[in-house]
């Protein structure tokens, strides 16, 4: 979890962003449904996402995504428990680039930056790039994770509602404690 000095700095540091991008946000209403998470890693910059939840009902969710330079979303997947599917997500992308892993034929130089030690949490290599109005949706159960270039991205995310309880990471050291 974030410190309260760190998670300051990623409001500012979002902040910046979303200005870069000339997304408008309400300074009062939106500030406190902004959300951050390093997974319980311990290495924001690296591991770890910001975002915007503009709305998650019981039947629809839109988020705003903010990437740093080369931070990656770890591999996740969003699984169907009982009756009730796992969620589908949009991917459009706003601003910088990225790119998102999903199984099939592994990508050969591939574009993100993962050390060699953090190799074995990464199991699915088959690259998506994104640039501004590039998008992808991404149906439940499959397995995925995504980094932003250099300059860091901005993803907006149309879904169903997002359950982050229910969301599976394939590195078993990770979490998300969340307020959605
Ligand atoms: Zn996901």
């Amino acid at each position: 979890m974030l410190s309260e000095k760190e998670t300051e700095k990623a409001k500012k540091k979002v902040l910046s962003y979303l200005k870069k991008a000339k997304i408008a946000v309400n300074p009062e209403k939106d500030l406190g449904k902004m959300e951050f998470s390093d997974y319980e890693l311990g290495n924001f910059e690296k591991y770890g996402i910001s975002m915007i939840v503009y709305v998650n009902t019981k039947r629809v969710c839109a988020k705003e995504i903010v990437l740093y330079p080369w931070q990656t979303c770890i591999q996740h997947k969003h699984v169907t428990i009982d009756e009730c599917p796992g969620k589908e997500e949009t991917f459009r992308c706003r601003y910088g680039d990225f790119f998102l892993y999903i199984p099939g034929i592994e990508t050969l130089s591939s574009k993100a930056k993962i050390q060699p030690e953090d190799r074995k949490y990464f199991t699915v290599w088959n690259e998506i790039v994104f640039h501004p109005g590039d998008q992808f949706t991404l149906y439940p159960d499959t397995w995925h994770w995504f980094q932003a270039g250099e300059k860091g991205a901005i993803i907006s995310e149309f879904s169903t509602p997002s359950t982050n309880a229910y969301d599976i990471y394939y590195n078993k050291n990770a979490k998300r404690i969340s307020k959605y």
